[in-house]
C-alpha cells in the first residue's frame, strides 16, 4: 500500500470530516476571490464618483464582514480536519502496537527498540501531517488557484492572464526539482533520528555498567557526534524545503512585472480600468497561498513517504510465529518431543545458515502430565532454547512437539501460553507496586493469595522490610530488588497462576542453596500432580525429578533418574560429586 491509498482509504472511512472541510474550504475560496473583484468595482465607482459617503462605509462593512466569515470557516476547516488525522495517528500507532505485541523473539533480535520508538513517534507524526495539512493544503490550493486564475483571465482580461502566467512553468520545473532532494534528505533526517533515539535508549539501559567502566565521557562524545550527524541531517532537510521560498517569489516578482508592463499598456489604450487592473495585482498576490501551498504539500508528501516506507514494513512483516491453530481448548496430557532440531535464524533475519551448529540436534522425550522432567547440562547446552520452542518463542526446523492430542501449532498461541507458566532466568519487574507485580497473571488475585504465594516463594520477610511492604513501587521507577528477590517475586508469579505446566529456567540461580531447597520444596507441594520441566545448572534442584536429561551441545547424552544417572558415572555424576563436595565446604 503507497502512502497515498493509506491516505484516500483513511479519508474515505472519515468523509464527513474531510467533506465538512472541504465545504468551508469552498466557502473560503469562493468569499477570497469575490473581494478583489469588489474592491475593483468600488475604485471604478470612486474614480467615475459613483461611490461616495455612506456607499463607501457599507462597502467597507460588507469587506470586513466578509474578512470575519473567512476567519471563521478557517478555524473550523482546520479543526474538522485535525481531529480526523489526529485519529489517523492513533489508529496507526494501535495498529503498530499491536503488531509489535504479537511478535515474538526473532523478530525483536532482528530491530532495535530505539528505532522501533522513533517510528511510533516521529514516523507516525509524519504520516498524520500528510493526511492532514497536506491533503487539505492541496486541495485548499488547488481550488484557490483555478478560481483566482479563472477570475484573472474571465473576469478581467484574458490576455493580461496568459502573459501573467508566463514565468509559472518555471515554477513547476522548480518545485519538482526541490522535491526530489526533500524526499532524500527527510528520510536521511528520520533514519538519522532514528539511529539517535537508539543510541539513547541503550545508553540509559546500560548506564550502570557505563559508569562501572569510567566511559561516560566517550558515552558523552558519542552521544556528541550522532546528535550533530540527526542535527545536520534535519538543517539538510530544511535546507532544500527553504529553496521552495525564492522559487515563488521570484516566479511572483516576474509575474508583477509581467503585469504592470502588460496591463499598464492596456489602461493605456483603454481596454481594461484601473480598477480592473487593481483588482488583477490583488488577484496575483492571491496565488502567493496557492504556490506556497504546494511547496509546503510537496515536502509534506515528501516526509510522509519517507515515513511510510519505514512504517509499512513493520506493519506487514509476518509474524515470527504464526498464530494459526484452531483449538482453543488449553492443552492437557503428554507432552511429547519428536527428534525436534533447531538452529536459531542468523541475525540479519535468514533462516539458519546449513553451516551452523544447531542449538538442539534430535531431542526426543517424552514427559507425562503430573510428572517432573529435570534438564541440566553445560553453559550454551540448549536448555533455555528448548523451553523457548515449548512456549512457541520459535519454529523447530525439524521433528514434532506435541501436547495431549495436537502437535503445538495446533492450538492458538493464548490457549498454549494460558496453560505455561513460565519462570526465565532474568524476570521482568514492571514498574508497579510489589503485589501487582506478582499478580500480573492473575489481576483478580486477593491481596491475601499474593502473601500466601509470596511467603511460598520465600519472599515474605524481604517484602516486609521493604518501606511499604507490599504496596512499594519496584522496577524501573521503584526500589531496586536484587537479582534473587527478582527470581523469587517470577516464582511468586508462577505459583499464582497455577497453569498445568510450570517452566522453571534456571530460576533460583541467584539464591543460595538452602532458600532454593525450600522454594522447590513449597512448589513440590503446592504443584502435586501437575506437570514441571526445571532447568537447573545445581542438581540438587532436578534431583527428585521423575526424570533428568542431560544436555551438551544440544544433544541428549545422559538421561534417567537421579540414582541412575549417579550410578552411571558420566557428567552428571561427576557433577553431583563436585556439587556436593562444594556444599560441604560451603557449611564448614
Ligand atoms: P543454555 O540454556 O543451556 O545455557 P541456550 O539454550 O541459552 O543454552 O543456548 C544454546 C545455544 O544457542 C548457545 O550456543 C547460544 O549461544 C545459542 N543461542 C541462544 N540464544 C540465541 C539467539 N537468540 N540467537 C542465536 N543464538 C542463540
Amino acid at each position: 500500500m503507497t502512502l497515498l491509498e493509506l491516505i484516500a482509504g483513511f479519508a474515505r472511512r472519515h468523509w464527513r470530516a474531510y467533506a465538512a472541510a472541504a465545504a468551508m474550504l469552498v466557502g473560503i475560496a469562493v468569499l477570497t476571490v469575490y473581494v478583489p473583484r469588489r474592491v475593483g468595482h468600488v475604485i471604478d465607482g470612486l474614480v467615475a464618483g459613483e461611490v461616495t459617503g455612506g456607499a463607501l462605509w457599507r462597502e467597507i462593512a460588507i469587506l470586513v464582514a466578509m474578512g470575519l466569515v473567512i476567519y471563521v470557516l478557517r478555524v473550523g476547516w482546520r479543526l474538522a480536519l485535525f481531529s480526523a488525522a489526529f485519529r489517523l495517528g492513533v489508529e496507526l500507532r494501535g495498529q503498530l502496537y499491536a503488531r509489535l505485541a504479537r511478535q515474538g523473539p526473532p523478530f525483536f533480535h532482528r530491530q532495535r527498540t530505539g528505532d522501533l520508538m522513533a517510528r511510533a513517534t516521529n514516523d507516525v507524526d509524519a504520516v498524520e501531517m500528510a493526511a492532514g495539512e497536506a491533503f487539505l493544503a492541496a486541495f485548499d490550493g488547488t481550488l484557490t488557484l483555478v478560481l483566482v486564475v479563472a477570475m484573472m483571465t474571465l473576469a478581467v482580461d484574458w490576455r493580461l492572464g496568459l502573459v501573467a502566467l508566463l514565468p509559472f512553468p518555471f515554477m513547476a520545473w522548480a518545485f519538482f526539482t526541490i522535491s526530489r532532494h526533500v524526499h532524500e534528505a527527510w528520510r536521511a533526517s528520520l533514519e538519522r533520528f532514528s539511529d539517535l533515539n537508539e543510541h539513547v535508549q541503550e545508553t540509559v539501559a546500560a548506564v550502570r555498567t557505563l559508569r562501572a567502566l569510567g566511559l561516560e565521557a566517550n558515552a558523552d562524545r558519542e552521544f556528541g557526534q550522532r546528535a550533530q550527524r540527526a542535527a545536520d541531517a534535519g538543517f539538510g532537510a530544511q535546507k532544500w524545503e527553504s529553496a521552495y521560498e525564492p522559487a515563488v517569489g521570484l516566479t511572483l516578482t516576474a509575474a508583477g512585472a509581467l503585469t504592470l508592463g502588460v496591463g499598464g499598456a492596456l489602461v493605456w489604450h483603454g481596454e481594461i480600468s484601473i480598477g480592473q487592473l487593481t483588482a488583477f495585482t490583488m488577484y496575483l498576490t492571491q496565488l502567493i497561498w496557492p504556490m506556497f501551498a504546494a511547496g509546503w504539500v510537496l515536502s509534506l508528501i515528501e516526509r510522509g513517504k519517507a515515513a511510510w516506507a519505514r512504517l509499512e514494513p513493520l506493519l506487514r512483516a509476518p509474524l515470527s510465529v504464526a498464530d494459526s491453530g484452531g483449538v482453543a481448548a488449553a492443552p492437557a496430557g503428554t507432552l511429547r518431543c519428536e527428534r525436534v532440531t533447531f538452529a536459531y535464524p542468523a541475525a540479519d533475519g535468514t533462516a539458519a545458515p546449513a553451516e551452523r551448529a544447531p542449538a538442539l540436534a534430535g531431542i526426543d522425550f517424552e514427559l507425562a502430565a503430573g510428572r517432573t522432567l529435570g534438564i541440566v547440562g553445560p553453559t550454551g547446552a540448549g536448555k533455555s532454547t528448548l523451553l523457548a520452542l515449548l512456549l512457541r518463542h520459535y519454529e523447530p526446523q525439524a521433528g514434532t512437539l506435541a501436547w495431549g492430542d495436537h502437535a503445538l501449532p495446533a492450538y492458538r498461541l493464548s490457549a498454549l501460553r494460558g496453560a505455561i507458566a513460565w519462570v526465565p532466568q532474568e524476570p521482568f519487574l514492571f514498574s508497579a507496586s510489589i503485589a501487582d507485580n506478582i499478580a500480573l497473571a492473575r489481576a483478580d488475585a486477593t491481596r491475601a493469595d499474593v502473601e500466601r504465594v509470596a511467603r511460598m516463594a520465600d519472599l515474605a520477610a524481604d517484602i516486609a522490610r521493604l518501606p511499604d511492604g507490599y504496596d512499594t513501587r519496584v522496577g524501573e521507577r521503584g526500589v531496586t530488588l536484587s537479582g534473587g528477590q527478582r527470581q523469587r517475586v517470577a516464582i511468586a508469579r508462577a505459583l499464582l497462576a497455577d497453569a498445568p505446566l510450570l517452566l522453571i529456567d534456571d530460576a533460583l540461580s541467584a539464591v543460595d542453596t538452602g532458600t532454593e531447597a525450600r522454594i522447590l520444596a513449597e512448589l513440590r507441594r503446592a504443584r502435586a500432580g501437575r506437570t514441571a520441566i526445571i532447568v537447573s545448572h545445581r542438581l540438587s534442584a532436578v534431583a527428585d525429578a521423575d526424570r533428568i536429561m542431560v544436555l551438551k551441545n544440544g544433544r541428549v547424552v545422559e538421561e534417567g533418574t537421579h540414582a541412575a544417572l549417579v550410578a552411571r558415572d558420566g557428567w552428571y555424576a561427576a557433577q553431583w560429586r563436585y556439587q556436593q563436595l562444594e556444599a560441604s565446604l560451603e557449611d564448614v
